[in-house]
Order: structure tokens, then C-alpha cells, then sequence
């Protein structure tokens, strides 16, 4: 049966999802992940959220999804290798070059491919299982003919988000938020800091959230307002055929969100897997439609909220 995969901010936010019906939990190790640092976590927490993992028979997975540079690179394999030490195994990463390093030393971890990888088609399947990876995140513009693809020749796990927001661009490849975040560091153990680019360890302002000018050659305005599309998807109906399909991962996204919006909608997708799965025949997706369009509402508005937020933050910031 598909695995339920949900987002830990927190070891509050990691045992709700678990209570809550997931079957594995991601977190961001701090400094190294697609979020702002207030939704990753740090070392100790990370292993205690990982030791409550197994003590439920359940997996927790750490994210190192960013593309370090070459003096990040004996910073990631020392993080790794005292988590490893600590019973971790399962590590969710974007870049090959780490993942072959990670696979190298330690054989028995199990690595998936981060959605900033942009694994978009079956040639790319290929290519991150050669780097190690035994499970990869279909881009949220994969349509189902590739996954099927993926599922039939590829011989690696398939994991497809169904609550989250798409990107203007492909998620793994925007640069956007550093066109307005300048920032730029290097600490003294050698770790980069670059707040305004989520592939480096920052984060995504939603710049393509705010509202646009359209300007002439001659730099006069031409239209004012223009929005991009950029929807939050649920991708509720197509539930039932990802599971006919055979993913083995469905992701919910939402370290951002409150601890009981994260366990309202584990909840819900647990309860819609089940139903699903228990009488296939008989299932019809109809009724559970008007209990995701309440939490898609409270979604959507704590959303709003911290989207404002963000587009502000990153242009009044250096
Ligand atoms: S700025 Fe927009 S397109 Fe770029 S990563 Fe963020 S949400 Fe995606």
C-alpha cells in the first residue's frame, strides 16, 4: 500500500503527524534543507523524532535537499555520519555528487531524491538511481503517462506530492527569491549562507506571488496587477489512480503550517488511503470532497498570511 509521507517542523508537529495516521515523516536538518531555519531542526532533535520513529515502528527521513559547495561538503558528511551513528538511515537529497559520498560510506542508508532534484522524466529516474537513490519525487507537473513510465522501467520507488503549492517555474530550478534577497555569507566552519536562494539552504520568498509590471521597450508601463499562476493543488481526485498506479509514496507538504492544520490534514488523507484501499470497487471521491475543501480554506489562509509576510521580509531585507 502507498506510504503517507508528512512534514515535521518541530517534534510537536513529528509525533501529530504520526498520531495522526503517517506512515514516514520528513524533517529539514537545520541549515540544509528548503525551509526558513524556525521549521527545520536541529541534530538532537532531529535523533529524538527519529528514536520516537522507531519506537512506533515508523520511519523519520532527514533532509539535506540543498547543493552545497565543495568546503560544505566534510560539514555534510560529518552531520551525516553522527546520525548515522544515532540510528538514522533515511536521508532525502538533491545533489548526486552527496549522494554518492553518503552511499559510498554508509551502504544501508536509503536515499531519496529530493524534489529539488526536478525529475521531470524517465531519463532523469535513470540518472538519481545511479546516484544512489532508491526512491525520487515526480516534479509537480509529472503527468500520470511518466509515472507510469517511471513505475514500469525505472526499477525506483515513485513519490508524488498531492497537497502543495506548483511553482511558476520547476521548483528545483528558480532563483527568483536571490534576485531580491542579496544576502550572501560564509560562517567560519565553512558553511554558506544564502538566504534567498531555497536550493542553497534559503528559502523561497514567493516572489512570483507578488504582483507584476509589465514594461515597454521604452520603459513605459503597459499593464499594471499581473499575478502568475501559481495555485496550491490537492490533487484529491487523482488519489485513487496514483494508488491504482502503484506510487509508493503520496507526500503532504507543510512544515510552515500550525502543528493542528498539519494533523487535520494527515488525518484526512489517512482516512481517504484506507477507504480507498479497503473497497476499491465501491469507493467514490465525491463525499470527501467537501471535508478538503474546509482544510484546503484554512490552508489557504494560513498561507495568505505567511506568503504577505514573506514577500515583505524579502524586499526590505539586504
Ligand atoms: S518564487 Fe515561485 S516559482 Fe520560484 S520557487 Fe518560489 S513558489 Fe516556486
Amino acid at each position: 500500500m502507498a506510504e503517507l509521507l508528512a512534514s515535521g517542523g518541530s517534534l510537536e508537529m513529528v509525533r501529530t503527524a504520526f498520531e495522526n495516521g503517517a506512515d514516514a515523516v520528513y524533517v529539514g536538518a537545520k541549515g540544509w534543507s528548503r525551509r526558513r531555519a524556525q521549521y527545520e531542526m536541529d541534530d538532537p532533535g532531529i535523533v529524538e523524532a527519529a528514536r520516537y520513529a522507531r519506537s512506533v515502528g515508523k520511519i523519520l527521513r532527514v533532509a539535506f535537499n540543498t547543493l552545497p559547495a565543495s568546503a560544505e561538503v566534510p560539514l555534510f558528511l560529518a552531520r551525516t555520519d553522527a546520525l548515522y551513528a544515532e540510528g538514522v538511515r533515511d536521508f532525502i537529497l538533491t545533489d548526486p555528487g552527496l549522494m554518492m559520498a553518503l552511499k559510498n560510506r554508509h551502504p544501508d542508508t536509503i536515499l531519496h531524491a529530493s524534489v529539488g532534484c526536478t525529475i521531470i522524466n524517465v531519463q532523469d529516474a535513470f540518472f538519481y538511481k545511479e546516484a544512489g537513490a532508491s526512491q525520487i519525487v515526480a516534479e509537480c507537473r509529472m503527468g500520470m503517462e511518466t509515472m507510469r513510465k517511471i513505475r514500469r522501467e525505472a526499477g525506483v520507488g515513485l513519490e508524488v506530492l498531492v497537497h502543495a503549492t506548483t511553482c511558476f517555474t520547476l521548483l528545483g530550478r528558480c532563483t527568483m527569491s536571490s534576485y531580491t534577497k542579496h544576502e550572501h555569507r560564509v560562517d567560519a566552519a565553512g558553511k554558506d549562507h544564502f538566504p534567498g536562494s531555497p536550493n542553497r539552504g534559503g528559502l523561497c520568498y514567493r516572489i512570483c506571488l507578488t504582483e507584476w509590471d509589465q514594461v515597454g521597450a521604452g520603459g513605459e508601463v503597459e499593464a499594471e496587477g499581473i499575478t502568475l499562476p501559481n495555485p496550491a493543488f490537492f490533487l484529491v481526485d487523482d488519489i485513487p489512480d496514483l494508488i491504482d498506479l502503484g506510487v509508493d509514496t503520496i507526500k503532504i507538504q507543510g512544515r510552515e503550517y500550525s502543528v493542528a492544520l498539519v494533523g487535520e490534514m494527515v488525518r484526512f488523507y489517512r482516512e481517504l488511503i484506507d477507504a480507498c484501499v479497503r473497497d476499491r470497487s465501491s469507493f467514490r471521491i465525491e463525499p470527501w470532497k467537501e471535508r478538503m475543501a474546509r482544510i484546503a480554506a484554512e490552508r489557504d489562509a494560513e498561507r495568505r498570511e505567511k506568503t504577505a509576510g514573506l514577500i515583505g521580509e524579502s524586499l526590505t531585507s539586504p
